[in-house]
């Protein structure tokens, strides 16, 4: 099917589905612009580009693995990188997105941390089943409890002294049991309780909702590295439920399973230009 045709096909999906269901990941970020964590960009260059005189890295990913030798470099590089992430604009696919969606009845399910949908939306409406950094958690999970990030590191990272540190007493520590706290995101320590439960089941009651409804699956930017968390659910349910549909968008892979070439669609395209391009069509 040639390009006109797959954008003509995805709007007309759109316009007559009952309930949307997004699934995001990290290429829907890179199209809006945020490519630090994989690349020295002008974003990385402005907001870490001390620390990268100082440790050899270059891009925010390899920045957040480092091996710190203290606590205090590390809170500082974290701190920078949660004010860093939690400061950015929305992005303009997520902010197209919301005009393609606006009078439908949707549900957003991501596995980025990076809180663009919670500029545009109410948790109620996303699934943030890789965690968010606007949360911590105690690194040794002694309690199922998450706690708001923002203001603490925001503290933090107007503290960053000139050896990349920060204050001691700036570290957060869990109020039962004294462990540092840890970023609520994937990762060995990643708390998985109650609030990730809550993630999970959100996005599951939007399908059991609306299973037999005109159901759009619209998976946009997931990758290889994690297909167990959208692509392969997705894949199962427009399988299994009688009106699903499944769409994907995704420059490098998107990958249609032969088992849905009749309930399905890849757009291999670049994720901002395909939105943009439906966003001025719906609009005429
Ligand atoms: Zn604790």
């Amino acid at each position: 099917m040639k390009y006109e045709k797959k954008i003509e096909e995805l709007i007309t999906r759109i316009n007559e589905a009952d309930a949307i269901i997004i699934g995001a990941g990290s290429g829907m970020s890179a199209a809006a612009g945020f490519r630090f964590y994989y690349e020295r960009d002008e974003m990385f260059v402005e907001h870490f580009g001390e620390f990268e005189k100082k440790y050899h890295y270059h891009n925010a990913f390899d920045a957040g693995y480092y091996r710190y030798r203290t606590s205090e470099e590390r809170w500082a590089l974290y701190s920078r990188m949660i004010c860093t992430i939690l400061d950015a604009e929305t992005g303009e696919p997520y902010r197209d997105l919301d005009k393609i969606l606006k009078d439908k009845c949707f549900h957003i399910l991501t596995t980025n941390q990076d809180t663009q949908f919670t500029h545009i939306y109410p948790d109620e409406k996303i699934s943030a089943i890789q965690g968010d950094w606007r949360y911590l958690q105690c690194s040794r999970r002694c309690h199922d409890q998450i706690y708001p990030s923002s203001e603490i590191m925001h503290k933090m990272n107007e503290n960053i002294n000139e050896e990349l540190a920060i204050p001691t007493e700036l570290i957060p520590r869990c109020p039962k049991c004294g462990a540092e706290m840890e970023p609520w995101i994937r990762s060995y320590v990643f708390l998985e309780g109650k609030k990730y439960q809550e993630e999970h089941e959100k996005w599951q009651q939007f399908v059991v909702d609306h299973q037999n409804d005109n159901i759009l699956f619209l998976e946009l930017g997931v990758g290889r590295m994690t297909p167990m968390f959208i692509q392969e659910p997705f894949w199962n349910l427009t399988h299994q439920l009688p009106n699903a549909y499944y769409i994907t968008i995704n420059p490098k892979d998107a990958i249609l399973p032969k088992e849905l070439s009749k309930k399905g669609l890849a757009i291999h395209d670049d994720i901002a230009k395909v939105l943009k391009e439906v966003t001025e069509r719906m609009a005429e």
